[in-house]
């Protein structure tokens, strides 16, 4: 046997593995990710590597293999576990163990740290003033400037005084030849934050805030790790209880990772953290180049930091003693990546916990099926706050069939009732926010008079109209023509939804004339921070309305809000994916949420074509549980996840032949591996954009409810990829349990 080891992880030579032997009293020990000691470089120099991965056949000339020396003592330091972990996402996600690696491990670019130069002066206040008159008689100007500063201060930095005092380089060296003065450096970590400050927060915790500390400090105490859902109504305190219980087990001396979605990732909320912890949080944000996040990484390493906040990569920050990891709106799709490894960060967490020894907070107010399946198998803990903490009112809500407006004759976007409401509160001076769903929109085609959509017989979810006036199924692959009468009621008001927000603008412009409206979608916040000076503006109540798309839906507390009116609230419900209900739920739910945060309370108006849908009459209820039920039945029903687990093979490629060809052959070789016929093995299909510049896409689904044998397909099919030629030409990916259809 051989074992690969990486001698540096964190530089970018990542790329290079080393083969070594393995000793017969190291067989069976060694492990992916233990830390090993190995003979390297001409010396035979002892040094540290890890092990990444085992082979039974040589590389390369047997002889010229050197063999492990030992495990390394200490091995259970922080690359370790990394390590460990990278194994695990490889295993469970597919893609290389350098991939793997490249994700939990920040790597040191050849990028120059900062450095921040400073003046120090040598001499005692006496000479220096003695000093300061020789120059003045002597008429140099400059070195008096200098010296008299340094005096007042006697430690400047160098870029600011040379600059304020207009003094050269030359000066600075003289005086540093005649000991008067001596340079120094340090080096300074880039903070991405400037300001810092804020009060820690004494809000008295409600009833249910004080039960759901208990709970997790009475576990956390008794050496009970595990994972928790907090489910909680948006403004029910979440936030408040997260901090809590990271206060406490940073008294204990551990540290705590916050992933929060970047969109949330708002200066409010990381004030609230700063004015709790101050200087122990830092945060990670996809604008950060590679050498800020390197840099705040060793700042976490120098135990400067304790608490880190940011997107799912801030999952792999190296905390020594790692006590407990957050994820807020745990639902939120970007925590799954969209990169080899494809992991999803509530897993990956649930996993690094798990070998750190420490427990998950899982956090939202429309908890995925995932999380909400797990707790009712007894694998997490469910932890509830059923009422907002500031005692404010949830929103009234009310569902307006678009069936019957056509009916009545009115075809515009905007329904009467809306429309009424939105003139109330023009009148009051109170805000509107105007919510387009976009989300998932992948061209279904349906009936605007009776809410008829077109699906796939078999997988129920929704076709997609493809070009050349086909509808087809992205999973299965199924086609039919395209129809120009609804066949359920004859209507030929029958065709995709076409709306963008810039049409909504310029129609509410038109309908209410004199209202201030800002609008916010792909193109109005392309800019840096344009997002942000959008949310500020509407916040400062520069605008009474603002139309979006979901974007708007997260971030600020926007108090004047007194009506969401949310259009084409089913654009979401058909696309193409069978997580439509559930995005479509968790959309309206949100969107709704934004209502009434203030005193007076809200109003949200709900537009549709299909009322009795269930994702649509439940958030219209606000009733999760009662969705949670109608969505675990579809998906018992259809064997979709959490209930059974999908396996994307995702395949690309230049020569569409070629691909077909290896699609078929990969699906084969699946049938053949799963003799017993536990799979279900659907497709290929060509994709909705079944070729983009010139590249050809396939997809095969592997579904089955044995995750661990969909692993072990993955893994022989990986092998399997890789000694075929055949491949060579294309590109296959595994995606388990995609968020996105392909
Ligand atoms: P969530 O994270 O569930 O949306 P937050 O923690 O942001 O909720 O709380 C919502 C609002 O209620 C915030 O303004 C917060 O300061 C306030 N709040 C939270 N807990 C309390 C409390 N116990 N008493 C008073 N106000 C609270
Ligand atoms: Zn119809
Ligand atoms: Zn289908």
């Amino acid at each position: 046997m051989y074992a690969d080891i990486i001698i540096d992880i964190t530089h970018e030579k990542l790329d290079k593995v080393f083969q070594y032997s393995i000793p017969s009293e190291l067989e069976g020990v060694l492990q992916i990710g233990m830390e090993v000691v190995v003979p390297f470089g001409k010396g035979n120099k002892e040094t540290r590597g890890y092990v990444t991965g085992f082979s039974d056949k040589a590389g390369y000339d047997e002889t010229k293999i050197k063999p492990v020396l030992r495990t390394a003592k200490d091995s259970m330091a922080i690359e370790a576990k990394l390590v460990a972990l990278a194994a695990w996402m490889k295993e469970h996600y597919g893609g290389t163990m350098i991939q793997a690696l490249k994700t939990v491990i920040p790597i040191k670019k050849q990028e120059r740290a900062k450095e921040k130069k400073s003046i120090r002066l040598l001499l005692r206040e006496e000479e220096g003033k003695r000093q300061l008159d020789i120059f003045l008689h002597k008429n140099q100007k400059a070195r008096a400037r200098l010296l008299a500063a340094l005096l007042d201060e006697p430690r400047q930095e160098y870029d600011l005084v040379t600059k304020k005092l207009n003094v050269t380089r030359s000066v600075v060296r003289s005086l540093e030849e005649m000991g008067v003065i001596t340079l120094e450096t340090e080096k300074v970590f880039r903070s991405p934050i400037s300001q810092k400050g804020g009060r820690r927060q004494t809000a008295e915790y409600t009833q249910e805030q004080r039960h759901v500390i208990d709970v997790f400090w009475e576990d956390y105490n008794r050496g009970i790790r595990k994972t928790y859902l907090l489910y909680g109504v948006t403004g029910s305190g979440k936030t408040e209880v997260y901090m809590e219980m990271i206060g406490r087990v940073l008294e204990k001396g551990y540290q705590a990772i916050v992933l929060i979605p970047e969109i949330a990732l708002t200066y409010q909320t990381v004030m609230r953290f700063y004015g709790r912890f101050g200087d122990r949080v830092s945060i990670l944000n996809s604008r950060m180049s590679q050498g800020e996040r390197y840099d705040q990484m060793e700042l976490v390493k120098a135990g400067k930091v304790d608490v880190m906040i940011g997107p799912r990569s801030a999952l792999f920050t190296p905390f020594p003693r790692l006590g407990l990891i957050v994820i807020d709106e745990e639902h939120e799709t970007t925590y799954k990546s969209g990169q080899v490894p494809r992991f999803h960060a509530r897993e990956t967490a649930i996993e690094r916990a798990g070998i750190e020894g420490a427990s998950v907070v899982l956090g939202s107010a429309t908890p995925s099926l995932e999380a909400f399946y797990a707790c009712a198998c007894g694998r997490f803990q469910l932890l509830r706050l059923r009422n907002r903490a500031g005692m404010q009112k949830l929103p009234t809500v009310y569902v307006v069939d678009m069936r019957k407006e056509i009916k009545a004759g009115n075809r515009s976007i905007i329904s009467d009732r809306l429309r009424t409401l939105i003139e109330a509160r023009l009148e009051k001076k109170e805000q509107i926010m105007l919510f387009l769903n976009r989300r998932g929109y992948a061209g279904f085609v349906s009936c605007r008079a009776c809410g008829y959509v077109v699906k796939c017989p078999h997988c129920d979810v929704s076709l997609s109209a493809h070009r050349g006036g086909k509808l087809v199924c992205h999973y299965c692959g199924h086609e039919e023509p395209q129809v120009s009468r609804c066949p359920s009621c004859g209507s030929t008001y029958i065709g995709g939804f076409k709306a963008g927000t810039q049409q909504i603008e310029e129609l509410v412009m038109r309908q209410f004339p004199g209202a201030r409206v800002l609008r916010m979608d792909m193109d109005t916040t392309r800019t840096k921070d344009g997002h942000e000076k959008i949310l500020e503006a509407f916040a400062s109540e520069e605008a009474d309305i603002l139309i979006g798309t979901q974007m708007i839906v997260k971030g600020h507390d926007f108090p004047n809000v007194t009506l969401v009116g949310i259009l084409a609230a089913d654009m979401s419900l058909y696309s193409n994916d069978y997580r439509a209900g559930e995005r479509t739920f968790q959309l309206l739910t949100q969107a709704a949420g934004r209502a009434g945060r203030g005193k007076s309370g809200g109003e949200v108006v709900i537009q549709t074509y299909s009322p009795e849908h269930y994702s649509i009459e439940m958030a219209a209820l606000q009733d999760y549980e009662g969705f949670y039920e109608a969505e675990m039945a579809y998906r018992r029903l259809m064997g979709y996840p959490p209930v059974e687990q999908l396996l994307a093979i995702l395949m690309t490629g230049e020569q569409e032949e070629l691909l077909e060809t290896a699609a078929k052959y990969l699906k084969e070789f699946a049938l053949r591996i799963d003799r017993n016929r536990r799979l279900k093995i659907i497709g290929p299909a060509s994709p909705y954009v079944a070729k983009v510049s010139d590249v050809y896409r396939r997809v095969l689904y592997l579904k089955g409810g044995d995750h661990e044998m969909l692993i072990r397909v993955k893994n022989h099919m990986e092998q399997y990829i890789e000694i075929n030629k055949g491949f060579d030409t294309m590109r296959i990916q595994f995606d388990f349990n995609p968020m996105d259809v392909f």
